[in-house]
């Protein structure tokens, strides 16, 4: 028998503060190999945080994150903790790799370069192969034809599931993204919506920051609602949706639906 896989990122009791500004105050979470993960909650609950400190773009001064059954080292405590091992903050970057609502794709290099520049330059893999799995990414995406385009010359849409290939050239364990449709027109938007359920249906890893409630309720195994740095309710989307207990998701909801 097989021993159980770990979950591809945990997070256990995480704290994170701004200065004197407490943002996160001991958030658990679970991304089991495969599944979907929503978050979901008010501007300002903490989701783009608890994304940052999971991928250790943001330092948090308390709690777990283990990647893959392996627990993030860190040295000092407190304000200054920091992660005591830089070869382990490089895996776990390029394991989970983000999304962002403004793309960030590099202006002034071509689409195909924007993908291959991580596999290449920080991966050092073969270029050859990092073209071809390139290729073949920006095809899945379905801008194959926009390779030597640059990105001033893409729809918010196009950019966006450029940004989508790149991540996915990585070769990530996950993906992440923050708000990956926030920044799209409603027609555009769709684009991306599309290849996200494609990438869940092929049992990609995700953790997806949304405000998109239909998109969250039709790909997520797990929906975790964050209120002002804390988990006020989660759940299969089912019940988070179609049974919330909370008032406040109630009145969320009632916003947003
Ligand atoms: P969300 O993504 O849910 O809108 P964020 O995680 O971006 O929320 O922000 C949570 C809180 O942390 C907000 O009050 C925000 O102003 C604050 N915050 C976020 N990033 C920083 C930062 N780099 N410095 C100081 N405060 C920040
Ligand atoms: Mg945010």
């Amino acid at each position: 028998m097989h021993e159980a896989e770990p979950p591809v990122i945990e997070i256990r009791d995480l704290h994170k503060s701004y200065g004197p500004l407490e943002v996160l105050k001991g958030v658990d979470m679970v991304a089991e190999r495969g599944h979907v993960v929503s978050l979901i909650g008010s501007s300002g609950s903490g989701k783009s945080t608890l994304l940052r400190c999971a991928n250790l773009l943001e330092i948090s001064q308390k709690g777990e994150i283990i990647f893959e059954g392996e627990p993030i080292r860190w040295k000092g405590a407190g304000a200054s903790r920091r992660p005591a091992d830089p070869e382990q903050v490089r895996r776990v970057r390029t394991n989970l790799a983000m999304v962002f609502q403004q793309f960030n794709l590099w202006s002034h290099m071509t689409i195909l370069q924007n993908v291959m520049e991580a596999p290449v330059h920080v991966l050092k893999r073969d270029r050859a192969e990092v073209e071809a799995a390139a290729r073949a990414y920006l095809e899945k995406v379905g801008i194959a034809d926009k390779a030597d385009a640059y990105p001033a010359q893409l729809s918010g849409g196009q950019q966006q599931r450029a940004a989508i290939a790149r991540a996915l050239c990585m070769e990530p364990r996950a993906l992440l993204f923050d708000e990956p449709t926030s920044a799209l027109d409603p027609e555009l938007e769709q684009e991306v919506v599309k290849v996200i359920k494609a990438l869940a249906e092929e049992g990609r890893t995700m953790i997806l920051v949304t405000h998109d409630m239909r998109l969250a309720a039709d790909v997520s195994d797990h929906v975790v609602f964050l209120h002002l740095g804390r988990i006020e309710e989660e759940g299969p989307p089912e019940a988070v949706f179609g049974n919330p207990q909370s008032e406040r998701l109630r009145q969320f909801l009632s916003h947003t639906l």
